[in-house]
């Protein structure tokens, strides 16, 4: 062989192994990645979605005025992220009334007892900032989703208790043999969040000391807090403005466009953090991992409050058909409730700061994606009221219970009279 020869081959040698070990070194990457995010079985599917590389929005004007967007990598691993099975299937009568108040670790044992059927399935769905498991659970057959979660504010547990009495009553009477409930099951799906907010939930029944980690904001601050009727997660941030949504944080780095609306962590009241960064809390995170699964399957999505018995229905910057198929579905749930209904006139783009729950699903609903120039939810068709809707569900913010309290009677009268049970149960059975 040839010198010349000979060097050709050791140099086409030295560059298969550089392949080699470069593809060894983004495998290993890229599987350390996933391991971040998943935390168990691969039981359901990896979904892909769209990402936008332009945008409407100026990204010289969202980097000035906005607060920091979500980076692409994190929203991917939102997108990816497996939600790990963990119930079983040996179902038996689930016995709950709302009789005591429950600790968390308690709700987990009904949670997982709900999915025991095999109509039924319960999903650790990600965990809170002091580590507690979040819970999505799905309840029939159907391909049509109902969605519905509850508790993204602290105070508010009455919801998850609520919501949580609905489920196990549908399984209960499913597995009795109620004829009705089979069929619409067969059709349906009820796919739910019982609680966003598993550390307020714990600290809003029992107090700061149940937080297990005490470096945590809320527990550093506890003397300056009023934890009557605490809105955010053990971090500070308000779950409830934390969604990467297009007007997330809007003039947040210039000044307060609202007063009541905070740059920084605070324990003043009726005030609220939207977090440093969209996306930044993991039990936000872990609830958009759901709804990312769920929405293009929609039918209606509730988003349950507990502040005043009125509904939210309508979003200025969405189409017209968006905001009429809100607000008759608010007009049905009024119709059983008698909750007071608000259209889009007591609502302003921004106003709010945005990035809530129902923003995100909103904003789902007609067609934006995720931009990677700002960050957040985005679309081209933005404020042009009359495009169509691209995935035809409601979206409501209902406020159960007169007020926050952790009453279980209350909660109790709420669901059996004032209309909640009928209404759920007819949403199922005969849509609206
Ligand atoms: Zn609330």
């Amino acid at each position: 062989m040839s010198r010349r020869k000979r060097k050709k081959i050791n140099r086409i040698k030295l560059l298969l192994i550089i392949i080699i070990v470069l593809g060894i070194f983004i495998y290993i990457k890229k599987s350390k990645n996933n391991d971040i995010y998943t935390s168990g079985d691969d039981n359901v599917d990896n979904i892909k979605y769209d990402i936008l590389d332009k945008s409407e929005s100026d990204k010289d004007i969202v980097e000035k005025y906005f607060m920091d967007g979500m980076k692409k990598s994190d929203y991917e691993r939102v997108l990816n992220h497996n939600n790990r099975l963990i119930s079983d299937n040996n179902y038996k009568y689930i016995d709950y009334d709302f009789e005591n108040k429950l600790h968390y670790n308690e709700l987990e044992t009904l949670f997982k007892k709900i999915g025991s059927s095999n109509i039924s399935d319960t999903y650790v769905i990600g965990s809170s900032v002091d580590k507690r498991n979040m819970y999505g659970i799905t309840i029939g057959k159907g391909s049509d989703v109902l969605f519905i979660d509850a508790n993204i504010h602290a105070a508010e547990v009455s919801t998850t208790l609520v919501l949580t009495k609905f489920l196990t009553d549908l399984v209960n009477e499913y597995e009795n043999g109620n004829k009705d409930i089979i069929n619409a099951l067969n059709r349906v799906k009820i796919v739910a969040i019982p609680c966003m907010n598993p550390d307020g939930y714990e600290v809003y029944n029992y107090g700061v000391e149940s937080l297990k980690n005490k470096e945590l904001w809320i527990y550093q601050n506890k003397g300056n807090i009023n934890f009557e009727n605490i809105k955010s997660n053990a971090n500070g941030v308000d779950l409830n403005r934390n969604f990467p949504t297009q007007n997330v944080g809007l003039y947040y780095k210039g000044y307060n466009l609202i007063k009541n609306t905070s740059i920084d962590k605070t324990t003043e009241k009726g005030k609220y953090f939207n977090g440093y960064i969209a996306g930044s809390e993991p039990e936000t995170r872990a609830s958009m991992s759901f709804m990312l699964k769920y929405y293009k399957d929609t039918y209606a999505y509730i988003n349950l409050h507990s502040q005043g018995r009125v509904l939210y229905a309508g979003k200025p910057n969405l189409s017209n058909e968006f905001n009429d198929l809100t607000k008759k579905f608010a007009n049905y749930i009024s119709s059983y409730t008698s909750y007071r209904v608000h259209g889009l006139s007591s609502e302003e783009v921004g106003e709010g700061n945005d990035g809530s729950a129902t923003d995100f699903m909103a904003e789902l609903a007609n067609g934006f994606v995720f931009s990677t120039k700002t960050g957040r939810l985005s679309t081209d068709k933005y404020i042009n009221n009359s495009c169509s809707l691209e995935y035809k569900y409601p979206v409501i913010t209902m406020e159960i219970t007169k007020t926050w309290t952790s009453d279980t009677s209350v909660f109790k009268d709420e669901y059996y009279n004032h209309g909640i049970k009928n209404m759920l149960f007819d949403l199922i059975e005969n849509n609206f």
